[in-house]
């Protein structure tokens, strides 16, 4: 089988070595590397186009802020929604925390519920912890299917009235399952509750319309989509953005202050207090415009071939253990008996192969899983068989140093 690649690997300085080479890069769940386009839209913003945006009168400002608002029209538009409901965040972490600090302050009681998954991101599990205290909302945690899906049955005879918010992963950053998001959007609507989806694993890897999903919320970070680290963003319905309080103060997000009264700015500034991270959401409009050029139906196939073939050889090695479903998207776990993650890591680094090695911020799913760590290969839009092929390789070497 062939995998036919979307891109060039060209223009990505990050997939070189330091001698030139190809670099196996098997880490994009953790972070992408950039396509040259957004390297040079960050250099320009950075150079020859810098200024400040929003209060600036000169035509420098003026044009950065334009260029600002386009980057949020972008991003808004790759997800389906509409850029007076997206906001700026550093990342999909604070688009949760926002989420949990405004709307969760503002809306949860003793008594109301939130329903996580066993699979969640600890940044989708410790923003609502920090409100527990606050708001005395109580948590539970949806199981997993066998081969790794959150069990969408099990939620079904979970939600109650009680429950004011779900908030799962749309997809795994460790097993690469993805959610049945239509139906889970219509559980929580079902019992009155709210849905956040925790999409930075899925805005790269799959076709994502908020306003067809139906969702509430939906968060995502740049620098999974090909953009820089630094920025992010929250997505939120209209209505619901626009009821909620401001959860940081200063610049920007004011109507107007006096000692005695402060009135705040409309969202989505309301939520964007001090000068923002300008650069790096330039950089991610740019990233959200190349990923809908590719196209992520297209990106989904690509990713999901290198899935089926890295799926293929590994089953083939008896003493590997794969975790989480077939049509996982983009993400492979796997264990090799006998070695820990972290040296077959070390050992795959001196064969020009990145993976990663860890708990990948899933505590929970790895004592679910009933391992302290997994070896993790994730693809991107850049991966091909190569990746694969270095993989296997890097793997058998491994087998042999440890026999
Ligand atoms: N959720 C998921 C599923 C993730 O994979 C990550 C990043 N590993 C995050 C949330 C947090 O994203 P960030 O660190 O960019 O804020």
């Amino acid at each position: 089988m062939t995998v036919e690649t979307l891109t060039r690997v060209e223009d990505w300085p990050g997939l070189r070595n330091a001698d030139g080479g190809r670099w196996h890069y098997l880490d994009t769940a953790a972070t992408a590397q950039k396509p040259q386009v957004v390297i040079d839209a960050m250099t320009r913003a950075i150079g020859a186009d810098y200024a400040t945006v929003h209060r600036g009168v000169y035509t420098r400002s003026a044009e950065m802020t334009l260029g600002y608002e386009a980057a949020r029209r972008r991003v808004a538009a790759l997800v389906g929604g509409e850029d007076s409901e997206l906001v700026f965040t550093r990342g999909a972490t604070e688009a949760i925390n926002l989420v949990a600090q405004s709307w969760g302050v503002a809306n949860l009681k003793p008594g109301d519920r939130v329903l996580l998954s066993q699979l969640e991101h600890h940044s989708n599990i410790v923003p609502w912890q920090l409100i527990q205290d606050r708001t005395g909302l109580a948590i539970d945690v949806c199981p997993l299917t066998a081969d790794g899906r959150i069990d969408l049955d099990a939620a079904e005879r979970m939600l109650t009235p009680a429950h004011k918010l779900v908030a799962l992963a749309h997809v795994s950053n460790v097993l690469g399952s993805v959610l049945d998001a239509p139906r889970a959007v219509a559980l929580a609507h079902g019992v009155g509750a709210k849905i956040l989806l925790d999409g930075c694993q899925a805005v790269a890897r799959l076709p994502v319309d908020v306003k067809a999903l139906g969702c509430d919320f939906y968060a995502f970070s740049g620098h999974k989509l090909y953009g820089p680290t630094g920025i992010g963003a929250l997505w939120a319905r209209a209505e619901i953005l626009d009821a909620m309080p401001p959860w940081q103060g200063g610049g920007s997000m004011i109507d107007r202050v006096t000692f005695e009264k402060t009135t705040w700015a409309p969202a989505p500034q309301r939520f964007e207090a001090g000068t923002p991270a300008i650069v790096e959401a330039i950089g991610f409009g740019v990233a959200a415009d190349f990923v809908k050029d590719k196209g992520l139906a297209a990106i989904h196939a690509h990713e999901s071939g290198l899935v089926r073939l890295a799926r293929e050889a590994l089953g083939r090695i008896n003493t590997v253990r794969l975790f989480g479903p077939e049509d996982s998207a983009g993400i492979v776990s796997f264990a090799l008996e006998g070695v820990h993650p972290h040296d077959l890591g070390t050992i795959l680094d001196e064969e020009n192969v990145a993976i990663r090695a860890g708990h990948h911020c899933a505590q929970p799913l790895m004592e679910h899983l009933g391992v302290p760590a997994t070896a993790r290969a994730s693809f991107g839009i850049y991966s091909d068989e190569s990746d694969v092929a270095a993989l296997v390789r890097g793997i058998e070497r491994t087998m042999r140093i440890f026999a």
